[in-house]
């Protein structure tokens, strides 16, 4: 007798880091940040289908562990991801995470992958494409300050989405900034690296924080940001960790994702809870303009939301429908008669006991 075999429905594609990493080296990494700020402005456009709740989060005085879920009505997506700054000194990384695609007709998984690469890469993705709607035109020097695992991802898909073509890096650790000049080297970017956030933000007109900091940090002065910049803050997005100062917000227009969530985690966390944001939806619909005028300044208070993880997940889910390179996981229990689970082990027992 042969051991009881899942069967193709029991069967759920895996995406390991390793098949992550193939799937980026054959389709070309700017390539699928350009597709996946497609799929994540046409889950903008439709944001009004989404089930939205801010992330559950777990925070601990070392950093915050968070389920990121959303549905709309036919996937149902969530990530689990955390969020630890000083896991770099025993050489773990700050944010790791994996995510479930799930059929919301069956409530059958159809999709578990590894998302740390792919939350880099959706980050990425959205704060280009907000920036493709917020930063002013023509726009082609980025100051990228934090120069960890998000940065090039970041760098390149501003490179791909929105045109700029110069990044003046800066981190407090030097070997971040040299590590990152050395990653970006031969991508098409010019690449200064710079000895201070002054000097980072010099003719900059997008500015990138991204720092890792569980503490309210300035990264940014008031003084330091002029008239016309556009904003791209994603580093702050915990309670108690933010990156800008006061004085800027009340300067900015700031546009956001989730304002239920972004009031918990973003920098607005600083201003009153009536303090006008405009959520960036509804500049992807129409429904409220942009950047206005050459002065302003606008600000991405980016916390991270589960449509954007949703969006990936799709992307990804459609991506390997083509690859025949995904493992294919024993997730689920597929018993010959759906109430037999139970006969199911005592099957299973029988038929591997020795003849
Ligand atoms: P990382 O730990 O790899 O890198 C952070 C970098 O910031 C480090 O190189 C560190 O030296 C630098 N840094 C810390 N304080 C600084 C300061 N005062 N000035 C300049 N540099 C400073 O982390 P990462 O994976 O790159 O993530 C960066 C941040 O982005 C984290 O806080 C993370 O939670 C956040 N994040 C946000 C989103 C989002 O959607 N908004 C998504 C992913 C990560």
């Amino acid at each position: 007798m042969s051991l009881p075999q899942p069967g193709p429905m029991s069967l759920v594609p895996f995406v390991s880091v390793e098949t992550m990493m193939q799937l980026i080296l054959r389709r070309g990494l700017e390539p699928m940040l350009i597709d996946l700020a497609a799929c994540i402005e046409e889950d903008f456009r439709r944001w009004e289908q989404f089930d939205k709740t801010p992330r559950i989060a777990a925070h601990s005085a070392e950093g915050v562990i968070e389920l990121m879920p959303t549905s709309d009505g036919r996937s149902y997506g969530f990530k689990y991801v955390n969020g630890h700054p000083k896991n770099y000194q025993t050489g773990r990384q700050t944010v790791t995470a994996f995510g479930v695609l799930s059929d919301v007709e069956t409530g059958y998984p159809v999709l578990l992958t590894e998302m740390t690469i792919l939350t880099a890469l959706r980050t990425a993705a959205t704060s280009a494409l907000v920036a493709k709607y917020l930063a002013p035109k023509g726009a082609k020097v980025m100051a990228m300050i934090g120069n960890g695992a998000q940065s090039e991802f970041q760098c390149l898909a501003f490179k791909a989405i929105c045109g700029i073509d110069t990044v003046r890096l800066y981190d407090i650790d030097p070997e971040a900034t040299a590590k990152a000049a050395r990653n970006l080297q031969g991508k098409g970017l010019n690449v200064v690296s710079c000895v201070s956030g002054q000097e980072a933000i010099e003719g900059a007109q997008i500015i990138t924080t991204c720092t890792a900091d569980k503490q309210f940090a300035t990264i940014l002065t008031d003084n330091m940001v002029g008239a016309g910049v556009h904003i791209n803050a994603i580093g702050g997005d915990c309670p108690g960790k933010t990156e800008l100062h006061r004085d800027i917000l009340t300067r900015s227009d700031i546009f956001v994702e989730f304002p239920p969530q972004t009031r918990i985690e973003g920098e607005i966390q600083q201003l009153p809870e009536d303090h006008p944001v405009t959520e960036f939806w509804q500049v992807v619909t129409g429904a409220t303009p942009g950047r206005t005028g050459d002065r302003q300044i606008t600000l991405f208070d980016s916390v991270g939301f589960a449509t954007e993880d949703f969006s990936a997940l799709r992307y990804l889910n459609d991506l390997i429908r083509k690859d025949a390179s995904v493992q294919m996981l024993d997730l689920l229990a597929d018993p010959d008669d759906p109430r037999d689970l139970f006969g199911m082990i005592e099957r299973y027992g029988r038929a591997s006991q020795p003849a």
